[in-house]
């Protein structure tokens, strides 16, 4: 389905966005990685798909590095058709303990790469007159949890800037939509598994159970490849008219 398109998938290395990246792959996309840690295992995978694959090692919290990514991606694939906007980090203390260079970390990877992404690489959608964005938000992007207010601000801020942008491109074949995760069982979500673990004294099983439960009323994790899946479905021409929603794929955590 999306043969002879690519995608550019931020924070690809790993997760969520590795999951994402594979399942366009599956349908035929190139893909551009991004993102820190082991690059040539998950360009291997993907390159098994029989894509072309690039990668870029841009730091999502420098402005200019996202820049010469997206100079990478023109000169190496004739542009960027799908953009998946996905790295990201999390820190968890409440707010008066809140480590001010991980506020600023925070905001500038998880919300503020997506509006340089997205300003460079929207010109060359509306030339080609095709073009998806879709920004990795979360359940923090439609509701709250204490100890998270970076995260939360800047989810919430990444579900408007969707709106904003959907808004802005609404009559054109370029649609934009974030998409919102609850748990999924990622090198990011083990780390507070870990904590958890620790702080009430009990096995990896138990606080990935007592997470969940505190949570997602399914007690199932979402899938890296059930995100990639909702990720091909807004790639479709079936979905030309989602625009500027926040899709959450949560278990039912944000329906309560
Ligand atoms: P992960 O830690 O497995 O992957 C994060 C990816 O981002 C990695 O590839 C990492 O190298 C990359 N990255 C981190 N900082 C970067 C930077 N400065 N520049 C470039 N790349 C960078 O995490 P994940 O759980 O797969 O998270 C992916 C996205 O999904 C994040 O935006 C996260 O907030 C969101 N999300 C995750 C969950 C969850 O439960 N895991 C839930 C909702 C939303």
């Amino acid at each position: 389905m999306l043969k002879g398109k690519t995608a550019l998938v931020t924070g690809s290395t790993s997760g969520i966005g590795l999951g994402v990246a594979l399942a366009l792959a599956r349908e035929g996309a190139n893909l551009i990685l991004n993102g820190f840690g082991d690059v040539e295992g998950p360009k291997a995978e993907v390159a098994a798909l029989g894509v072309k694959v690039g990668y870029h090692g841009a730091d999502m919290s420098k402005p200019a590095d996202i820049a010469a990514m997206v100079a990478y991606a023109d000169a190496e694939f004739g542009g960027i058709d799908i953009l998946v906007n996905n790295a990201g980090i999390q820190h968890v203390a409440p707010v008066q303990d809140f480590p001010v260079e991980k506020w600023d970390a925070i905001i500038a990877i998880n919300l503020s790469s997506a509006f340089h992404t997205t300003r460079l690489a929207l010109p060359g959608m509306l030339k080609k007159n095709w073009g998806r964005i879709i920004n990795v938000a979360s359940a923090h992007g439609l509701v709250a949890s204490a100890q998270k207010s970076a995260y939360v601000a800047a989810k919430h801020g990444l579900v408007g800037f969707t709106k904003s942008i959907a808004l802005e491109t609404a009559t054109s074949p370029v649609t934009v939509n974030a998409i919102c995760p609850g748990w999924v069982l990622t090198p990011l979500v083990q780390k507070q598994v870990d904590a958890l673990a620790a702080k009430d004294g009990v096995s990896n099983d138990e606080a990935k159970r007592r997470l969940l439960a505190e949570k997602q009323p399914s007690l199932q994790f979402t899938t890296p490849d059930e995100l990639g899946a909702l990720t091909v479905f807004l790639c479709s021409d079936a979905a030309i008219n989602v625009r500027g929603q926040a899709w959450a794929m949560d278990g039912g955590w944000t329906a309560v």
